[in-house]
C-alpha cells in the first residue's frame, strides 16, 4: 500500500492538515491512527478559540481559525451545523503590575486586527454579572473569542470533507518510519506492515515524539497533566464569556447544555492531585471570583494532557536532513483554536505555495538557534 502522503494522527491538527492538503490539490493522502478520528486529546478538547494572545504569531494564528470558524459551516458542509458560539473571552487582573504588563500584548492584538477591550471592573461586571470584582483591577475582553465545544464533530467534519475529495483514513499504529539517504520512503504498521510514502507528516500529539524518535529527532516536548472539573446544569446563561484569571490559575466557561466547567492550575495543586485538595482549591479560586460556584455541585472530572513546549508553542514544518518529513507537534494545549490556520499553513509549506501566514518563526530550528518565541498568556 502507498501514498504521495501519510499523515500519523486524525486528531483535529491531522484531519485539518488533511483537509487542507487535499483543498490545495494534494488528494493521494493516508491518514493513519492507532484509535480512530479524534481518539486522542482532541475528544475530550471543551473547544476554547481565543485571540487574545501575547505574540503575534499566536494571535495572527488565532484571528485566522477564528474567521474559519466563523465560516465553517460553508467551509466543510459538515453532516449538522457547528455552532461557534461568539461569546468572548474575559480575562481578569489582580494587580496593577499584571494589568500594565498585559497593555504590551493588548497593543500586538490591536495591530493584528483583534479588536481587545481594556475594561474597568465595572465594565467586567457589566458583561459577567456575577463576577466577584473586589479584588479586580482590570480586564480585557474580546468579543469575538468564542468556543464550538464538540471538538469531536468538528475534526470529523474535517475527516469526512477531506474523504468527499479522496483522502483515506485508516486505522492502525505507525510503529516504524523508513528513510534512506536521509529520505523519508515509508511507514511501518501493525496491520498493513509497509507503507510507502514521499511525505509523511507527524501530527501524532501526545504521540509525536515516539514518531519523531524512529528516526533519530528528539523533540522537547513535555506532557503536563490538566483536570477539568464539571458541574451540574445551569439553566440560565450566568458564564456567557470564558472566564480567565491567569494569576489566579483559574479558567471557566457555561457549555452549551448548561454545564460549567472549571480548571485550577495554580502551582501549589500539580498532578499527581490528591483530589480532595485539588477540588477544595479550585472552589475557594473559583468562589472568590464566581460566587454563584457555591451552588454548584462538581459532578465529574477528566484529566487530560498537554503537550508543551519550552515556549509553549507549536513546532510547525520541516527538519533540516530529513527531506519528506514534516511535523505538526507540541500544540502546548492550544491546538484545537490553532487547527485551522496550523493546518493550512502546514499544507501550504508542503506544496510550496506562498504562505497566509508566515509561521517560520515556530520552526524545529528555534530551539538548536536559541529563537525560543515565548507565549506568556497560557493557562
Ligand atoms: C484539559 C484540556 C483542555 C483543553 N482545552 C483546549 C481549548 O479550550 N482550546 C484549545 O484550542 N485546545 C485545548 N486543549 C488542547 C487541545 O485539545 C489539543 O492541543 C489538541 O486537541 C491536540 O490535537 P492533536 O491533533 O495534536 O492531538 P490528538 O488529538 O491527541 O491526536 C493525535 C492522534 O495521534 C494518534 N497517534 C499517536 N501515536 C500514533 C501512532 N504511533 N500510530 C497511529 N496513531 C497515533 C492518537 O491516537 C491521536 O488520535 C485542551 C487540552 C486539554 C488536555
Amino acid at each position: 500500500m502507498k501514498a504521495e502522503t501519510i499523515i500519523v494522527g486524525a486528531g483535529i491538527i491531522g484531519c485539518s492538515i488533511a483537509y487542507h492538503l487535499a483543498k490545495n490539490g494534494m488528494k493521494d493522502v493516508i491518514v493513519i491512527d492507532k484509535g480512530g478520528i479524534a481518539s486522542g486529546i482532541t475528544g475530550i478538547c471543551p473547544g476554547g478559540v481565543r485571540q487574545q494572545w501575547g505574540t503575534r504569531i499566536n494571535c495572527e494564528m488565532a484571528k485566522a481559525s477564528v474567521s474559519f470558524y466563523q465560516n465553517i459551516n460553508e467551509e466543510l458542509f459538515p453532516e449538522y451545523e457547528i455552532k461557534y458560539r461568539e461569546v468572548g473571552y474575559l480575562y481578569t487582573f489582580h494587580s496593577e503590575e499584571a494589568f500594565k504588563r498585559y497593555e504590551a500584548q493588548q497593543q500586538i492584538q490591536l495591530e493584528c486586527g483583534i479588536p481587545t477591550q481594556l475594561l474597568t471592573p465595572v465594565e467586567a461586571k457589566a458583561i459577567v454579572p456575577g463576577l466577584n470584582t473586589d479584588s479586580v483591577v482590570g480586564a480585557s475582553f474580546c468579543p469575538t473569542d468564542g468556543f464550538v465545544d464538540d471538538a469531536y464533530h468538528v475534526t470529523n467534519s474535517f475527516a469526512d470533507a477531506a474523504k468527499r475529495v479522496g483522502v483515506r483514513f485508516m486505522n492502525d499504529e505507525v510503529t516504524d518510519v523508513h528513510i534512506q539517504s536521509g529520505r523519508i520512503t515509508g511507514v511501518e504498521t501493525v496491520k498493513r506492515g509497509r507503507m510507502d510514502c514521499e511525505y509523511l507528516v507527524n501530527a501524532a500529539g501526545l504521540g509525536a515524539k515516539q514518531i519523531a524518535s524512529l528516526i533519530g529527532i528528539e523533540l522537547p516536548i513535555v506532557e503536563e497533566t490538566r483536570r477539568i472539573i464539571y458541574t451540574n446544569r445551569v439553566e440560565e446563561r450566568v458564564l456567557e464569556p470564558l472566564l480567565v484569571s491567569f494569576e489566579k490559575g483559574f479558567a471557566a466557561k457555561q457549555l452549551t447544555d448548561g454545564t460549567i466547567y472549571l480548571s485550577y492550575l495554580g502551582p501549589d495543586q500539580q498532578y499527581p492531585y490528591d483530589s480532595f485538595l485539588f477540588q477544595l482549591r479550585a472552589a475557594e479560586v473559583g468562589i472568590e471570583l464566581f460566587p454563584k460556584l457555591e451552588e454548584l455541585e462538581f459532578r465529574s472530572h477528566v484529566d487530560g494532557r498537554y503537550d508543551s513546549t519550552p515556549d509553549h508553542q507549536a513546532i510547525l514544518g520541516d527538519v533540516d536532513g530529513f527531506e519528506g518529513y514534516w511535523q505538526a507537534v507540541g500544540m502546548s494545549g492550544h491546538g484545537f483554536m490553532m487547527a485551522p490556520a496550523i493546518g493550512r499553513a502546514l499544507a501550504e509549506s508542503m506544496l510550496d505555495v506562498s504562505p497566509t501566514i508566515d509561521v517560520s518563526p515556530l520552526h524545529f530550528r528555534r530551539f538548536a538557534n536559541n529563537q525560543l518565541v515565548k507565549e506568556p498568556s497560557v493557562v
